[in-house]
C-alpha cells in the first residue's frame, strides 16, 4: 500500500547503534508548511534527520518528524559565501554540489550521511575543532518552528539565546526548518595527510600539542594495548591539498570529485560475535604495524580523509543484531592525561575491544548543550551486552570524577547525574526552552536523561 507521506506510520525505530529500538509514530512531511499542523496531532514530538546519532536522540515516545524530504537548497550568495537550505539536506549531497565549485562546509563530522539540521542540533565537531570550532560557529541564522506553532528567525542578533541553545540542543528547543551557513573556499577536492605513530598516550598527546597549527588532526587508538603501550596510536594530520600535490591527471581540474578508492558494504546477516577481543586485537596490531614507520604522506580524495567509514556501508551491522554503543567524552586539559589513562586501563581490563577508538583535541566551547569544550575527546565503540553497558556506566563515573562530559549525539546508556555534572548550563537551557514554548519537544533521550 502506498502511504500518504504526510500521514503517520507506526514504525520500529533506532539510531545508528541499533540500540535502543522503540515503537513510535513517524511523519514524513514534504513541505515546511505542513509542520505546524503536526503540533496539534501529538502530545510530544522530536525532529529526526538521517538517524546517524547513535542512541535515542532522534527517537520519540510519541512522534518523530523526519526531515528527509525537506531538502531544498534555497540560495547561495557567492560574494558572502552564504548558503541557505532546508534542514533535511544531506551533507553528502551538498558536498557533491559544492566541491566542484570550489566550496566546502567548514566543519564536517566523520560521516557525510547526516542532515544539516542534525549537524546543527548536535553542534557537530570535525577534525579541525581546535582551529575552527564546531559547526554552529559557521551557522549564520536559522528559521525555526516553535512549540506554539510560530515560525521565527534566530541568529546572533535575533533571539540570540534561542540560537545558542539550539546549536547542540538536540532538537529540544524546536524544529530547525532552514539554515544559512557560511561556506569555506577550497583549493582542491583532496587532502594532504601525514601519519605519525605514537607508542603510548603521553606520546600522542605530545604529538597533538606539537601539531596545534595543523588544520586537521585525529588519532586512532589501539585501546587494547596495555602497560607501557597504553594509548598506542596513529595521529593523522591533514590540510587541503595544493594543486601541485594532486595526481597529475587531476591538476587541471583540482575540484573534480575523485572516485572513492574502494567501497564495500556489510550484509544484513552478519553474526554478532565477529568483533571480539581476539579479532579486534589482531586488527589493531596489523593496523598499527602497517603505519608504524611513520612520516607517510599521502594525498587523498576528501571523502577518504574526512569520511573513511562511509566507504564501508552499513558497518554498524558488524556488531550484530543487538547493536553497538559509543562512549564519547571530553575531559578538561588538566585532567585529560590521568582521566583518559583511567578510561583506557578500565577498558583494556574489561577486555571489551573497541575497534573504533578515536582521540581528538578540542578548542573553546559554545552554547549550553554544545558538547565540545577545551580538552581531549575520546570515543570508544562497544557491542551491546550486559558487560559493556556496565562498563559504560563505569566510564561515566571516571568522566564525572574528572569534570568531563559525554556527547549526547552518541549516548544511549548514560544517566541524568552524569549529564547534570557535565553540563553546568543546563538550568539556562531549561529557561530558554520555557521562554520559547519548547516543552513538547521531547525525545527518548531527553526523558531518559531528565532533560525535559
Ligand atoms: C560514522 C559516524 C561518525 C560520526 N562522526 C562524528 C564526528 O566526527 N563528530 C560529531 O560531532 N558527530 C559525529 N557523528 C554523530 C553525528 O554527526 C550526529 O549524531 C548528527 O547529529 C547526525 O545527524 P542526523 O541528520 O543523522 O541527525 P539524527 O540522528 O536524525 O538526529 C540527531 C539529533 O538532531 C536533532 N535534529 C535533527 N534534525 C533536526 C532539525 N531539523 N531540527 C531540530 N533538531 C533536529 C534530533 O532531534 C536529534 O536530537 C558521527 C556519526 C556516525 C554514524
Amino acid at each position: 500500500m502506498k502511504l500518504d507521506p504526510a500521514s503517520f506510520q507506526q514504525v520500529s525505530l533506532a539510531g545508528w547503534g541499533n540500540y535502543p529500538r522503540i515503537e513510535c509514530a513517524l511523519a514524513h512531511p514534504r513541505y515546511i508548511d505542513e509542520l505546524p499542523g503536526l503540533l496539534d496531532r501529538t502530545h510530544s514530538l522530536i525532529a529526526r534527520g538521517n538517524g546517524r546519532s547513535y542512541g535515542d536522540a532522534a527517537l520519540s515516545p510519541d512522534l518523530a518528524v523526519a526531515t528527509r524530504y525537506l531538502n531544498r537548497i534555497r540560495g547561495f550568495d557567492r560574494e558572502a559565501g552564504l548558503m541557505t537550505c532546508e534542514a533535511g539536506v544531506l551533507l553528502d549531497d551538498l558536498l557533491e554540489l559544492l566541491v566542484p565549485q570550489g566550496w566546502f562546509v567548514p566543519v564536517v563530522p566523520g560521516t557525510a550521511q547526516v542532515s544539516l539540521g542534525g549537524m546543527a542540533a548536535a553542534d557537530v565537531h570535525g577534525k579541525n575543532h581546535h582551529i575552527d570550532g564546531a559547526f554552529g560557529r559557521h551557522v549564520h541564522s536559522m528559521k525555526m518552528l516553535l512549540g506554539n506553532g510560530q515560525v521565527i528567525d534566530c541568529s546572533r542578533q535575533e533571539h540570540p539565546e534561542l540560537f545558542s541553545a539550539t546549536l547542540g540542543g538536540m532538537g529540544l528547543t524546536g524544529i530547525i526548518l532552514e539554515l544559512t551557513v557560511r561556506l569555506a573556499p577550497i583549493e582542491s577536492a583532496w587532502v594532504r595527510q601525514t601519519t605519525q605513530p605514537a607508542g603510548n598516550l603521553d606520546e600522542v598527546m605530545a604529538l597533538f600539542e606539537a601539531s596545534a597549527d595543523q588544520p586537521l588532526s585525529v588519532a586512532w587508538l589501539d585501546c587494547l594495548a596495555a602497560g607501557k603501550a597504553r594509548g598506542r596510536s596513529l595521529l593523522f594530520c591533514g590540510q587541503v591539498a595544493q594543486t601541485a600535490q594532486l595526481p597529475k591527471r587531476y591538476q587541471a581540474r583540482p575540484h573534480q570529485i575523485p572516485a572513492r578508492s574502494r567501497s564495500w558494504s556489510i550484509p544484513p546477516w552478519t553474526p554478532g560475535g565477529l568483533l571480539n577481543r581476539w579479532s579486534v586485537s589482531a586488527f589493531n596490531r596489523l593496523y598499527y604495524g602497517r603505519h608504524r614507520m611513520g612520516g607517510a604522506t599521502r594525498t587523498l580524495p576528501y571523502r577518504d580523509y574526512y569520511f573513511p567509514l562511509d566507504g564501508l556501508a552499513d558497518w554498524n551491522r558488524l556488531y550484530g543484531r543487538r547493536g553497538l554503543i559509543q562512549h564519547q567524552c571530553v575531559l578538561p586539559p588538566e585532567a585529560s592525561r590521568e582521566g583518559l589513562g583511567e578510561i583506557l586501563s578500565r577498558t583494556s581490563r574489561a577486555g571489551q575491544g573497541s575497534m573504533l577508538a578515536v582521540l581528538k583535541k578540542f578548542g573553546p566551547g559554545a552554547g549550553p548543550l554544545s558538547f565540545p569544550m577545551p580538552g581531549y575527546t575520546l570515543a570508544l565503540d562497544f557491542p551491546v551486552n550486559t558487560e559493556t553497558l556496565r562498563l559504560s556506566r563505569e566510564l561515566d563515573a571516571i568522566v564525572r570524577a574528572h569534570q568531563g562530559r559525554i556527547y549526547l549525539a552518541k549516548d544511549a546508556a548514560s544517566d541524568a547525574l552524569t549529564v547534570q555534572s557535565g553540563y553546568p548550563e543546563l538550568p539556562a537551557f531549561a529557561q530558554v526552552r520555557a521562554a520559547y514554548h519548547a516543552e513538547r519537544f521531547q525525545s527518548a533521550l531527553s526523558r531518559r536523561l531528565e532533560l525535559t
